[in-house]
């Protein structure tokens, strides 16, 4: 579908429409080309539902439903919402999941009448309101993305591309099918396009259900790669999408269905996108869904941004850089060089105080021109867009002055980072640019009223013809008033002016004045127009002639301000590059700022970064923890961990024991938040840390149950584990808390123990283990790269004192008992419990001595634990050789030679 559909003259699909009024027959032809969108007609000041359509949204909406007229001999259900607040009752919608088709009069009720008394206002859907696809300010999180996903696969690899409407940003990536919960929890989509054929894989469908927001089935035919780049190009208008870079068929199908989704939802209308980013696997962290929900990175287990990661570090100042800094912590970095490239921006600005303050002074006064810049390419921006542009434009050349002046002022280290001098070079505009901005400017009245309507935002001065109408309007209503001052002293009558959308510019009298003026006027100068109850309307030759007049002068005026808005708005959009790339160095500056000055509130250091097999971190702290504690006054205890895959200089596995409540999950999760902050290319809350880089992080730290999908929480916990151990490498990082916890004692010390034995021989990579299974703690003299660590805690004087000190040793025991006390156990079970473990401790019997346990004398085969199908062998599993082309075929060939290298 291209431009709105004007469905009142020719377009009549095969429709019933017998018995309906013309209004109703325009609804049901449109209805039908929308089905699964609930249909918002335009009937003047309201949006109308009709049908199932009024049904759904009186419930959704809390809305009166009423009837109007019948078809088919049945009454047609009504509901209808005033047009004015139609945002808020669309975003209610979208919010339960649906979609909404907005249809609006495509023309003047007047202009319709002029066709004839009947004739019926033509209307289209301008567009189709869908989750992935917002715009409105009101409808977005400012600090959140709004990502609209397509998901393909052909010739055995999958490809997952990604559009954010709201600021253009666009990218693509070959993903192997294991690790797509990995991607879409990076994403987040609000709304996902589905090839109808993959959805059918149950698997699949389960994963997309809980991770890909609203799941938009797509036909086949959508999914073409040869149709895709034809509407990819169309989308873009260019003539080939080398200038890009390379892409993949998967790509290029994945990528053309968001292209078709745009244009359909978007009326045709096209959008401002950046050039798709093709994003390599390896260059990320990768990090699975249910580590990123265990770590809450961008929300917490509870769903809330309070208590997160993110909510810890966002000190941004503008909203383009609170959702850059959210994209990087979603998406960590790998390739150590990039990595670093962000780090020396920080360490540069962490000493110049003073620039970084002038800084952040500008960038706040920053609105949001990504979005601005989006709604006006959409057609549905204002002029106070406009303005917001070229305020933007001003800042960002300010910003360039500020950081030019700091680069050429006596340093404290004279090194400019690559990353610095390229935001200067990126923020002073181009000579063009600078004169769209001035043009902006020069236009633009400082504060233009939100709405095109109204007129009035084009500054004095700016357009000849426009201040000429201008001038007629207004001059015409001081003609008004001298009119109505000469009929007065030719009368000798109150002679009163007045208007009104009707009848225009009219004389009005009360009844007996009226009659005074008719008995008077002998030259039947005055008409009579109207009668009231009480008042009397006339008008004159010279009124109505006046009225015309100033109709047409205020019209004009109107209209003109609207083509010259049009013209700033094609200005504005052949500007869209540079533009956006002028936001996106704020973006990216904002985020340096920013860190750079939680840096010095919170003594954060420069990670060490490079491609070693190292995790050494001394005096680290949980970025959350130590934050919620030092707004309560209470100190955090800084802790140490030292790791080495190779196990050359240290251990590569650490077991990690301690009373409860001693530290032992905070610990964890702060060497991996620590991990995902440094490889984002942040400064990190320790007096050190050096970072061989990771490629997946893992972490298994309490599990809720799953009932949704039917596991139990041991059974989810298993799920994980297996995740971890069949994916992950010897780069990667892994953090598993209490497994086996779950089950009989015997069985879950069977479990943990097999498990610790697998991530030291087979996987090798780093690892931080936590336990109350104390008995594993022998494990440090069975194998090689072991250690142990323990939490500590001392009891003095009965009192159970934390001290969250992690220090080399096992843990004698847990203290379950006292934490239970401490929980607020009636004293008669803490008492009962203490008898009971008293006892059991004391009988041998039933004391658990790790060398009886047939486990422990086990000697363990060399033979490598089996990690499932190899990748090859799930690439070509996942194949049908029937449906590939040739070229499709080939490229199978090299996707799989690729997974030998
Ligand atoms: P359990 O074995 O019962 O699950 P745990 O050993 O995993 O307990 P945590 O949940 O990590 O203990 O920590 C318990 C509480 O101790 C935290 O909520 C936090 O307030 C505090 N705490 C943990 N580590 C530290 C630290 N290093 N410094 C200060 N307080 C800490």
């Amino acid at each position: 579908m291209n431009a709105p559909a004007d469905l009142s003259e020719d377009t009549k699909p095969a429709i019933d429409l017998e018995g309906a009024t013309p209004v109703m027959a325009q609804y049901i032809q449109t209805k039908a080309q929308y089905p699964d969108a609930i249909l918002m007609f335009r009937m003047g000041d309201f949006y109308e539902l009709f049908f199932e359509d009024a049904v759904t949204a009186a419930q959704a909406l809390s809305l009166a439903l009423t009837k109007r007229g019948k078809y088919k001999d049945e009454d047609i259900p009504l509901a209808g919402v005033p047009a004015h607040a139609v945002d808020a009752y669309i975003a209610k919608l979208i919010r339960l999941g649906h979609r909404v088709a907005v249809c609006d009069q495509l023309e003047d009720p007047a202009e319709a009448k002029k066709r004839g008394y009947k004739a019926v206002v033509k209307r289209g859907v301008v567009r189709v309101v869908t989750p992935g696809t917002l715009t409105e300010d009101s409808l977005l999180e400012a600090r959140g993305a709004n990502r609209l996903v397509a998901l393909s696969a052909r010739g055995g690899v999958m490809a997952l591309a990604s559009v954010e409407l709201s600021t253009g940003d666009v990218e693509c990536l070959e993903i192997e099918p294991e690790s797509l919960s990995a991607h879409l929890s990076a994403l987040r989509p609000s709304e996902s396009l589905v090839a109808d054929r993959i959805l059918q894989d149950e698997n699949l469908y389960g994963l997309l259900k809980v991770l890909g927001g609203v799941i938009q089935p797509q036909p086949g035919s959508l999914s073409d790669p040869q149709a895709g780049e034809a509407r990819l190009l169309k989308l873009y208008g260019v003539q080939t999408l080398d200038g890009f870079g390379a892409f993949s068929q998967c790509e290029i199908s994945a990528l053309g269905m968001l292209a078709a989704y745009i244009d359909l939802t978007q009326a045709g209308k096209r959008p401002v996108l950046k050039p798709p980013v093709r994003v390599l696997q390896t260059h990320c962290l990768s990090i699975d869904a249910a580590t990123r929900n265990s770590l809450e990175i961008d929300r917490t287990q509870q769903g809330k941004r309070e208590g997160s990661l993110i909510s810890a570090l966002d000190c941004t100042v503008t909203s383009g850089g609170g959702r850059l800094l959210l994209a990087r912590l979603s998406r960590p970095l790998f390739d150590p060089e990039d990595i670093n490239a962000r780090l020396d921006t920080v360490e540069w600005l962490l000493p110049r105080r003073d620039v970084r303050d002038e800084l952040r002074h500008l960038m706040r006064s920053l609105s949001d021109p990504a979005r601005a810049l989006s709604r006006l390419s959409l057609g549905r921006g204002g002029p106070r867009d406009l303005c917001i542009l070229h305020q933007a434009l001003s800042i960002a050349e300010n910003l360039a002055h500020l950081l030019n002046d700091a680069t050429q002022s006596a340093g404290i280290d004279p090194a400019v980072p690559a990353e610095i001098d390229r935001y200067i070079n990126t923020l002073v505009p181009s000579d063009d640019l600078s004169r769209m901005r001035d043009r902006l400017i020069r236009a633009l009245v400082d504060e233009p009223a939100l709405s095109l309507k109204d007129g009035g935002f084009i500054r004095e001065g700016f357009h000849p013809g426009l201040d000429e109408a201008r001038t007629l309007r207004d001059d015409s209503r001081q003609i008004i008033l001298a009119l109505e001052a000469r009929l007065q002293a030719e009368t000798g009558i109150a002679i009163r002016i007045k208007y009104n959308n009707v009848l225009g510019y009219f004389i009005e009298l009360s009844q007996k004045l009226a009659e005074q003026l008719q008995a008077q006027d002998t030259a039947k100068q005055f008409i009579h127009r109207q009668s009231l109850a009480n008042q009397v309307r006339f008008v004159t030759t010279e009124l109505v002639d006046l009225d015309a007049r100033i109709q047409r002068a205020a019209a004009q005026a109107l209209s003109l301000e609207m083509e010259i808005f049009e013209d700033l708005r094609e200005d504005v959009r052949a500007m869209a590059g540079e533009i956006q790339a002028a936001h996106d160095a704020i973006s990216s500056l904002d985020v340096a700022t920013a860190n750079a000055h939680l840096a010095e509130d919170t003594d954060a250091v420069r990670p060490r970064i490079d491609h070693s097999t190292r995790l050494e971190i001394s005096r680290g702290r949980h970025p959350v923890v130590a934050a919620v504690l030092k707004s309560q006054g209470k100190p955090f205890t800084p802790n140490d961990v030292d790791l080495d895959a190779t196990g050359a200089d240290a251990a590569r596995l650490s077991l990690v024991t301690g009373p409860n409540m001693a530290g032992k999950s905070t610990y964890l999760r702060q060497n991996a938040l620590l991990i995902i902050m440094a490889q984002a290319g942040l400064f990190v809350p320790a007096k050190s840390m050096h970072l061989g880089v990771v490629d997946r992080l893992f972490s298994r730290v309490g599990a809720g149950d799953d009932l949704a999908q039917g596991r139990s929480t041991f059974m989810m916990e298993m799920v994980e584990t297996a995740a971890i151990l069949s994916q992950a490498s010897d780069k990667s990082f892994v953090i598993l808390d209490e497994i086996g916890r779950g089950t009989a004692t015997y069985d879950g010390l069977a479990i943990a123990w097999a498990c610790a034995e697998d991530l030291h021989e087979r996987i090798r990579c780093r690892a931080l283990f936590a336990t109350h299974y104390h008995e594993l703690s022998q494990l440090e003299k069975r194998m090689k790269a072991v250690n142990n660590i323990s939490l500590q805690a001392r009891e003095h004087n009965g009192e159970l004192i934390f001290l969250h000190e992690a220090r080399a040793g096992a843990a004698d025991r847990s203290y379950g008992v006292q934490v239970a006390r401490l929980a607020g156990m009636p004293t008669g079970v803490v008492e009962r419990a203490r008898d009971i473990l008293q006892r059991l401790e004391e009988d041998n019997q039933t004391k658990l001595r790790l060398d009886d346990l047939p486990l422990f004398s086990f000697e363990r085969a060399p033979k490598p634990v089996s990690a499932g199908p190899s990748k090859v062998e799930t690439m070509l599993k996942s194949i049908s050789p029937d449906e590939l082309s040739p070229k499709e075929a080939l490229e199978v060939i090299y996707n799989l030679h690729k997974l030998l290298m």
